[in-house]
């Protein structure tokens, strides 16, 4: 229902227009860090579909990027950001600066025991108590019906549900299926810092997991040699480190003995200075059905 894309930067903007547009009817939430692509894109048409108000955040978050990562380089694509948002459906967009996401200072942190530290957690401590801290705020500010995150963050998706279920919030969640470049490549704003030669390497992250998926199909159901067969395919890739390949339960992301239930079969890699993820979320029974986190 866009008729136009109001803009807040502070949250009595936010407030005030939230205030006119609610009647309405159900609000739904798209939190991103900017420069979007059709990734983001496909989430803020799901919320338009959905719900007769749309609202987007754009904020790169400081709390949730490590000293020596790349928070300063981080793309920001302003106009053509609004742009995208516009075409896309969106009503609100919610630009705040650190300073009024966190008038304080960064004091008050949201943290998952067991769940926050595995996978992309180990190799960024700090980065999910960040993203939730931050996930936390903008839901109370915006108070949604529905927030909706991408499948190819889906460690995010689970700490996020964990963190609404465990302390209440009334929001939902919705995850919503990883948007992919024609060669498979998952859809990132840090795609742009691949040169071209890393740009060639980098669908093999997605090769080496359907690799892993196609062993799953074929009956393996032992998780260390499914995981071995996508780092196979990761370290033959020139240029591509891989910083971690597991199969875990989707639900606890910890390490299955078996491969069978909802799984997530997810990796991280370096290509040049550049971090990728990339997952598949998966339910391994007689069959292999792919499903979202
Ligand atoms: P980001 O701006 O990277 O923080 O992402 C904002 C939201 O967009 C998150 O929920 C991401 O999971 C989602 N997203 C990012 N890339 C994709 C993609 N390729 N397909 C679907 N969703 C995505």
């Amino acid at each position: 229902m866009s008729d136009g894309l109001a803009v807040a930067r502070t949250r009595e903007e936010l407030r005030r227009i939230l205030l006119d547009l609610r009647s309405r009817g159900a609000v739904g939430f798209v939190p991103t860090m900017g420069a979007l692509h059709k990734g983001h894109a496909s989430l803020v048409r799901a919320a338009a579909e959905e719900c007769p108000v749309t609202v987007v955040s754009i904020f790169v978050n400081p709390t949730q990027f490590g000293p020596n990562e790349d928070f300063d380089a981080y793309p920001r694509t302003g106009e053509a950001d609004l742009r995208t948002l516009e075409r896309a459906g969106a009503d609100v967009v919610f630009l705040p600066s650190p300073e009024e996401v966190y008038p304080e200072g960064p004091r008050a942190f949201i943290e998952i025991e067991g769940l926050s530290d595995r996978l992309c957690g180990a190799s960024r401590p700090g980065h999910f108590r960040g993203v939730l801290t931050v996930v936390w705020k903008l839901l109370e500010l915006v108070d949604p019906d529905t927030a909706y995150f991408g499948a190819k963050d889906a460690q995010q998706v689970v700490v996020v549900r964990r963190m609404v279920a465990d302390l209440f919030g009334p929001w939902e969640i919705r995850s919503c299926p990883t948007v992919r470049e024609p060669d498979g490549l998952a859809m990132s704003s840090r795609n742009a810092y691949l040169g071209p030669e890393e740009r060639t390497a980098a669908p093999a992250l997605f090769r080496g997991l359907t690799e892993g998926r196609r062993r799953l199909e074929g009956g393996e159901r032992d998780p260390g040699v499914v995981v071995e067969a996508v780092a196979a395919v990761l370290d033959r890739t020139p240029r591509m480190e891989t910083e971690y390949v597991q199969m875990v339960d989707l639900r606890d992301l910890r390490p299955v003995p078996r491969a069978e239930g909802d799984l997530l079969l997810a990796a991280a890699v370096r290509v040049g200075g550049t971090r990728l993820i990339d997952n598949l979320a998966l339910r391994v029974g007689e069959g292999v059905e792919g499903i979202l986190p």
